[in-house]
């Protein structure tokens, strides 16, 4: 992890600590702790892995907004956990439970969906020579804009841009 990642990462298991106090103090009791990761990808802005115990958030989500996310996100997740310690099955993933365990412990909205930005997926660009296409990262296809040539290994033509996608 680099340093920002570092960083997200404390800040919100911060935030899933203080959010697991505030259910055991709630419910007196005392609840297993997950674990953390940020590797969540993709439209979730994280996700409750019930069975395991586990939590996974979305880095990228995070970086728009820390506040928001530790104020929304966390404790969405957090609840989907403490309603699965507490009912086990027995209750739906957003019933009258886990909107409880929001409102009332948390004192959050319970709010289904979030409004981060989805990361955009990788684009790749696609060059050929006379005898296949090639795959350039944006680094290097900006190096060929610039004007870097680069010849194929194989038939020692210059390779030519065809289409981003
Ligand atoms: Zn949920
Ligand atoms: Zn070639």
């Amino acid at each position: 992890m680099n340093d920002q990642q570092e960083k997200a990462y404390t800040e919100i298991s911060q935030q899933v600590s203080i959010c697991f106090d505030k259910a055991d103090r709630f419910f007196k009791g005392r609840f297993k702790r997950p674990s953390m990761n940020l590797k969540q990808r993709g439209k979730a802005a994280g996700t409750a892995y019930l069975e395991k115990n586990e939590l996974r958030f979305n880095l990228y989500m995070y970086e728009q907004d820390p506040a928001k996310f530790l104020q929304t996100v966390v404790p969405h997740e957090v609840a989907h956990l403490i309603v699965h310690q507490i009912y086990s099955r027995q209750a739906s993933a957003h019933g009258k439970e886990w909107r409880a365990v929001m409102e009332k412990v948390f004192d959050t909205p319970a709010e289904r969906t979030h409004t981060f930005k989805v990361k955009p997926p990788k684009v790749s660009f696609h060059y050929a020579c006379d005898c296949q296409t090639h795959i350039f990262s944006k680094q290097r296809h900006n190096r060929a804009l610039k004007g870097t040539q680069y010849l194929c290994k194989l038939c020692k033509r210059n390779l030519e841009f065809v289409i981003a996608d």
